[in-house]
């Protein structure tokens, strides 16, 4: 067919679910620019985390975008008044940043635009997370529609797509496929409220699904405790 290589934009956060998106995504034949976003989260060494996975991984290129998320507060991720819980919690936790995956999406769209990459990845699951509405998939269903209505290239007949390859898997299932494609576990953070030097909690939601995922997936959890 001749076809040149298809360009997917990857979002890249720095934790398990996103590195495992990127690997599947490379992995599918795509090029993969991956794009993070510094929001004001308290969990900043992700950041770093999102630079490491995306070396490890291949990534085409990786970009660090701005966003002031925090100027909104209303999320124990980024707002430091409000702790992040260390037990259970019922209903849609205060971890939830409102609006983070549209906004996120939308940035990742634009960039897609700009770099005429007709694939969006985005590592939402809907199994083993944290409740949140926007990693359903009606959200990504809903996204991708918007998407070919908002933007130059969906109105000139060059739709996007919009890839949840982790939707609908167990933890587990994402850390066995991910260490199958080579993925080091170790250089990524999922903990939402690590330490100075980076080392997880052990207490968090994101950091009982991890443990919990490591432990049924039967590989060796790499994380680093405080
Ligand atoms: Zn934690």
């Amino acid at each position: 067919m001749g076809k040149t290589v298809d360009k997917a934009v990857v979002l890249l956060s720095g934790g398990l679910d996103s590195a495992t998106t990127l690997a599947m995504a490379r992995a599918a034949g795509y090029a993969c620019h991956a794009i993070s976003f510094d929001y004001g989260q308290r969990h900043r060494c992700e950041l770093e985390a999102a630079a490491r996975v995306a070396a490890q991984l291949g990534a085409a290129s990786h970009r660090v975008v701005s966003l002031g998320l925090g100027d909104l507060g209303g999320s124990a991720l980024t707002d430091p008044a409000i702790d992040v819980p260390h037990a259970p919690t019922s209903g849609i936790p205060v971890t939830y940043v409102p609006a983070r995956n549209t906004v996120f999406l939308a940035v990742a769209l634009g960039c897609a635009e700009v770099l005429e990459a007709a694939h969006l990845f985005v590592g939402v699951n809907a199994v083993d997370y944290s409740g949140y509405p926007d990693c359903r998939p009606a959200f990504i269903t809903a996204f991708e529609a918007l998407a070919n209505v908002a933007t130059r290239a969906g109105v000139e007949g060059r739709p996007f797509r919009v890839h949840a390859p982790l939707i609908e898997l167990t933890k587990a299932e994402i850390i066995r496929q991910g260490h199958a494609l080579g993925v080091d576990y170790g250089l990524t953070v999922s903990c939402y409220d690590p330490d100075p030097e980076g080392r997880a909690c052990g207490q968090c939601d994101s950091c009982r699904l991890r443990a919990a995922g490591f432990r049924a997936a039967g590989v060796a959890d790499p994380t680093i405790y405080q």
